[in-house]
């Protein structure tokens, strides 16, 4: 049998994942064999993740951040909705939680794992509406959460008026800004935790931080809200565990410190440059030839493109996602280039 190759990631412009930094590929190897989840045995990984998360505190300037390297967003996500389910025992045991329409299916797993109901805000203009999500708040609301930088548009939600609704309503702040984290503070956008009274948020090296995969973030503002989340772990030399996963990679932990390292800030701002830039010309490039195109916000950009043609550049290997609407999208990462860009439009005209 042929070895198995992964795949190339030139006609890639779906994925929200890219290559990994050199930096953050070769600490991802050199802790392959060890367990975070076991910090009392893995001692200097378990060192690794107190500055890996020091160091997103600073991309979310917050300090004194409490915090873990998870598996991903989906695990970020659930376990905020966690927390805000726990802090709220006895004072309700019906707890929902409002997201706008626009947040990551991973809110959908949490509300089936944690046993919450959840409830969707309308949007305008692709971001929470603020009187929308209001109406949707009541007292049995633990978690309101806003996106920053949507899976699907790259668009971020009025944080601000968001937390104040929750914060009304005894109910915590989360903001999910797993893709558009490592981006923002490049931006004007109100995002972080300095911008508003954020609780809790996700954060992902493996994406736009340019980690190896398995590496999510997960932050909160102080301690006791991660303490929500601990049980008791008996036959291990710590005491208790705040993770979801018991056993984890280190290899993500590793990898997270050092593509933050190598690129917090200057590296991921001049990334962001690069790709913000590429994709208002793609955007541009789009629009002259009749597509009608959604405004990138951040480097990702949505097109309304016929789905023969979609099909027609999926046969010739590109790698292209779709919104809920069914606008092609494109994610504008680390891998894409202009050169890839123009490739892509040579193959998109030759198919028209
Ligand atoms: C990708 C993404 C997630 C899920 O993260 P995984 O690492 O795939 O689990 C959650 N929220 C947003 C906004 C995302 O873009």
């Amino acid at each position: 049998m042929q070895r198995a190759e992964p795949q190339d990631f030139a006609r890639v412009l779906s994925s929200m994942c890219t290559e990994p930094h050199p930096a953050a590929r070769a600490a991802a190897e050199r802790f392959l064999a060890t367990n975070p989840g076991d910090p009392g045995t893995y001692e200097s990984v378990a060192a690794l993740e107190r500055e890996a998360v020091s160091l997103l505190g600073e991309v979310v300037r917050l300090d004194d951040p409490a915090g873990y390297v998870t598996s991903g967003g989906t695990e970020a996500n659930v376990q905020a909705v966690r927390i805000a389910r726990n802090r709220a025992r006895g004072r309700t045991d019906d707890p929902n939680v409002v997201v706008p329409e626009s947040a990551h299916f991973s809110f959908t797993k949490a509300a089936d794992v944690l046993d919450v109901e959840l409830r969707r805000a309308p949007l305008t203009d692709y971001r929470a509406d603020t009187d929308a999500a209001a109406e949707l708040v009541d007292s049995d609301t633990v978690c309101v959460v806003g996106v920053a930088g949507s899976t699907e548009y790259g668009r971020v939600d009025p944080v601000a008026t968001l937390a104040d609704l929750a914060h009304d309503a005894g109910a915590l702040f989360h903001v999910d800004a797993a893709w558009g984290g490592f981006a923002l503070p490049f931006t004007d956008h109100a995002w972080d935790f300095a911008d508003a009274p954020v609780d809790t948020m996700t954060i992902d090296p493996h994406k736009l931080g340019q980690a190896a995969v398995p590496a999510g973030g997960l932050l909160a503002r102080s301690p006791d809200l991660l303490e929500e989340l601990a049980i008791d772990t008996p036959y291990l030399e710590s005491t208790s565990q705040v993770t979801l996963t018991g056993t984890r990679s280190g290899a993500g932990v590793a990898s997270s410190v050092a593509a933050m390292e190598a690129l917090w800030p200057d590296g991921y701002r001049a990334e962001f440059d690069r790709a913000m830039a590429l994709a208002e010309w793609f955007a541009d490039e789009l629009d002259a030839r009749g597509y009608a195109v959604v405004d990138p916000v951040l480097p990702l950009v949505a097109a309304d493109l016929p789905a023969d043609l979609v099909a027609a550049v999926r046969d010739l290997g590109w790698r292209v996602s779709k919104t809920g609407a069914g606008e092609a999208r494109f994610v504008v990462m680390p891998h894409v280039t202009r050169g890839t860009l123009r490739s892509f439009l040579a193959d998109l005209d030759a198919a028209a």
